[in-house]
């Protein structure tokens, strides 16, 4: 894998306004952000997608994203947020380094959703769950 410049930023060759860092995850904030306060929480190994984390990592991520989430709504005012996570050029992915976004959302900034559903069908359920258990 091309190593991306959030390897770069852990490793300190690249400046970021830190917002955390313990020994496997780092926050900063995003250098163009959708709204005051947008950060990424990014864990310290080299994994373009989630799918791809090593549970510990995972682990380390999920037990500091509240906590951070809670800082950042205290220190902006936000009194709502959105976490993203884009996985994959299609889905929006730019620097291809696990990364969770946290962007406060006011009335005008913040993120913006495209969510165009459909309903759900018995037999598309039914299929997916066998497809998705056998390989969990
Ligand atoms: P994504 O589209 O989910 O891959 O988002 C990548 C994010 O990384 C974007 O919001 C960028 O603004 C942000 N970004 C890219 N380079 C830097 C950097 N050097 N410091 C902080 N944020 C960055």
């Amino acid at each position: 894998m091309v190593e991306s410049v959030f390897s770069k930023i852990i490793r300190g060759e690249i400046p970021c306004y830190k917002v955390y860092e313990d020994e496997k995850v780092l926050a900063f904030l995003d250098i163009n952000p959708l709204s005051r306060g947008h950060t990424l929480v990014i864990p310290k190994i080299e994994v373009a997608y989630l799918h791809q984390l090593p549970d510990d990592y995972a682990a380390a991520i999920g037990r500091v994203l509240p906590r951070i989430a809670r800082a950042i709504m205290e220190a902006t005012g936000a009194e709502a947020y959105n976490i993203l996570q884009n996985n994959g050029s299609l889905a929006h992915q730019a620097v291809f380094h696990v990364h969770f976004h946290i962007i406060p959302k006011f009335k005008d900034s913040g993120l913006i959703i495209g969510w165009n559903p459909h309903r759900l069908l018995e037999e598309e359920a039914e299929d997916l769950l066998e497809k998705i258990k056998e390989r969990l």
